[in-house]
């Protein structure tokens, strides 16, 4: 099986990579993808997989984390700077012979109460930025030959203009709507692209995404945790353990067996990342 998005890279498995990833081969989970969110992250990602055999890294900035390079917030000539620094450096690390995606990228106009970014609020200038950040990021997938992992959290509209606008490169990139919302337009809009669709563990709780799952169709769904969020407990943190009891939950809903879907969506996702 394949987890295509678990962040084995963030602070909660700090000093455990080893024991969760040896726990979840054990549950019959061989690949992974893990994503960054930052320049840090990203090259933490980078280590992770070079230390592990089927584990493969994703570099990016996700657009909550565009929040610290807004103009409003920037006291110095420095600071301002930084927002190309820093994609300089993820092109940097594109290049790292284990990373196999752009990601995660995207657009989030989420209000999140729990942030460490202090006075947080979602503005048109930041959505503004977030926009300029992810054509950037998706160019750059373009220029390197790498998949992307799109993260789209109540930004539907200004997602799909800035894909439709850019069509050019929806022909070239492969693509995946991690966490996709449980919407019809997301879902046809990823029909006529070949873009794949990624499923978590909050399927197990979310009536939508039991309905939504249905209409998926199969040789476009992949697995994933988002660990260490969206345990399918609602228990933080969420392990990529979990990911056989998410699929035969699933599996359950569309029809067919844990086995079938397991080996569907592994294949799916060596495509959508091109890993043979
Ligand atoms: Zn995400
Ligand atoms: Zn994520």
């Amino acid at each position: 099986m394949f987890d295509t998005h678990c962040h084995l890279n963030f602070k909660a498995f700090a000093g455990k990579v080893d024991e969760v990833v040896d726990r979840t081969r054990k549950a019959g989970v061989n690949y992974f993808v893990v994503p960054g969110a930052d320049v840090e992250t990203s090259k933490k990602a980078i280590e992770i997989a070079g230390k592990f055999a089927g584990i493969y890294a994703a570099v990016g900035i996700h657009p909550h984390h565009i929040y610290q390079y807004q103009t409003s917030n920037i006291k110095n000539q420095k600071d301002k700077s930084n927002i190309k620094n820093d994609l300089k450096l993820i092109e940097e690390l594109l290049v790292s012979p284990k990373v196999v995606a752009v990601g995660e990228v995207g657009l989030d106009r989420h209000y999140y109460q729990k942030t460490k970014y202090s006075n947080y609020q979602i503005n048109e200038e930041f959505i503004e930025l977030q926009k300029e950040v992810l054509l950037t990021q998706l160019k750059l997938a373009k220029k390197y030959k790498k998949s992307i992992i799109i993260h789209n959290r109540e930004a539907k509209e200004d997602l799909l203009d800035i894909l439709t606008t850019n069509y050019y490169l929806l022909s070239t990139i492969s693509i995946v709507f991690h966490c996709c919302e449980p919407d019809g337009e997301l879902l046809s809009f990823a029909r006529k692209h070949k873009i794949f669709i990624g499923v978590d563990g909050d399927i197990c709780y979310r009536k939508d995404k039991q309905e939504f799952v249905k209409k998926i169709p199969l040789e476009l769904l992949v697995l994933e945790t988002d660990s260490p969020f969206l345990s399918p407990f609602k228990k933080f943190p969420n392990e990529p353990k979990n990911l056989p009891l998410i699929a035969s939950f699933m599996a359950a809903k569309i029809g067919i067996s844990q086995n079938e879907l397991g080996r569907i969506t592994e294949a799916n996702s060596k495509k959508l990342f091109k890993i043979t």
